[in-house]
């Protein structure tokens, strides 16, 4: 995670130079306190040709241009695109050291070992997400109550709310994301040592679903079978148990973040 640690502390210290102190950071306003006469930017939303690009970003020594994908549907990923964008501006095109980014869903949701994109990553979550303004706004623990009043106060998704909060914890969690109640993806913290089953919903797994087109969001975990979530074998450990909340999305989509401690482990190998 260190290179979306350097991205956010780039972003919160850009932030507090530029004075910005309330919730929503609206990635338009950075872009306009950002430019200057020595150095120009402008960010626009454009119709791509192709779907795959969802955000470019582009420069020279003078100026830099970025383009946002006009036909992101969701605000919160908008606004992620467009705060991924002007970290490429900060980080990587005023220092010349790359000017031209086109990046899709790989770049921005599965960069895996490219530093460049993890950075931009980094620069967008801590941009909507600065430490010094979320930090009064929950607890600090992880549970969807908090996920989701991040969310809301930073105009963020939940997954990057999630992502975010990851990065202020020490604790293993993992969000595990179905749709349709089959298995589309996870994003788990580098100590959440349990391999993650890949697996569609179960009918139980799915009557645990809280439906927060109806309901608040839960800030509770049901304590359930390990082996139900992941391969419950570590090394020389098994876990028995998983704390799980799911909570039921808009189009079929269901979220289901996973946390576990040392009471969920079995006792077999203590002496
Ligand atoms: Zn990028």
């Amino acid at each position: 995670m260190i290179e979306e640690q350097k991205g956010i502390a780039e972003a919160e210290n850009i932030l507090e130079d530029l004075g910005f102190d309330l919730l929503p950071i609206k990635p338009f306003e950075v872009v306009d306190a950002i430019s200057s006469g020595d150095f120009k930017v402008v960010m626009e939303k454009h119709n791509f040709s192709s779907e795959k690009i969802l955000g470019k970003a582009q420069g020279n020594e003078n100026a830099a241009l970025i383009y946002l994908n006009e036909n992101i549907p969701d605000p919160g990923r908008l606004n992620f695109t467009a705060g991924h964008e002007i970290g490429h501006v900060c980080m990587h095109i005023m220092p010349r050291k790359k000017m031209l980014f086109e990046c899709g869903s790989k770049e921005l949701y599965n960069p895996f070992d490219d530093p460049i994109e993890r950075q931009a990553n980094g620069f967008a979550s801590g941009l909507l997400m600065p430490e010094r303004l979320i930090s009064d706004l929950t607890d600090g623990d992880i549970n969807w109550e908090n996920i989701g009043r991040i969310s809301l106060e930073c105009g963020s998704s939940r997954e990057a709310a999630f992502r975010r909060s990851l990065l202020l914890t020490n604790e293993p969690f993992a969000l595990i994301i179905h749709e349709n109640g089959n298995f589309r993806r996870f994003v788990a913290s580098d100590n959440f040592d349990f391999y993650i089953q890949k697996s569609p919903l179960s009918h139980d797994q799915k009557a645990l679903l809280v439906d927060i087109d109806m309901n608040p969001y839960p800030s509770d975990f049901d304590e359930l079978d390990a082996s139900d979530w992941v391969n419950p074998n570590f090394r020389d450990s098994t876990l028995e148990s998983l704390y799980v909340s799911s909570i039921l999305l808009d189009r079929g989509f269901s979220y289901s973040l996973l946390t576990y401690d040392e009471d969920c482990f079995s006792n077999e190998y203590e002496e």
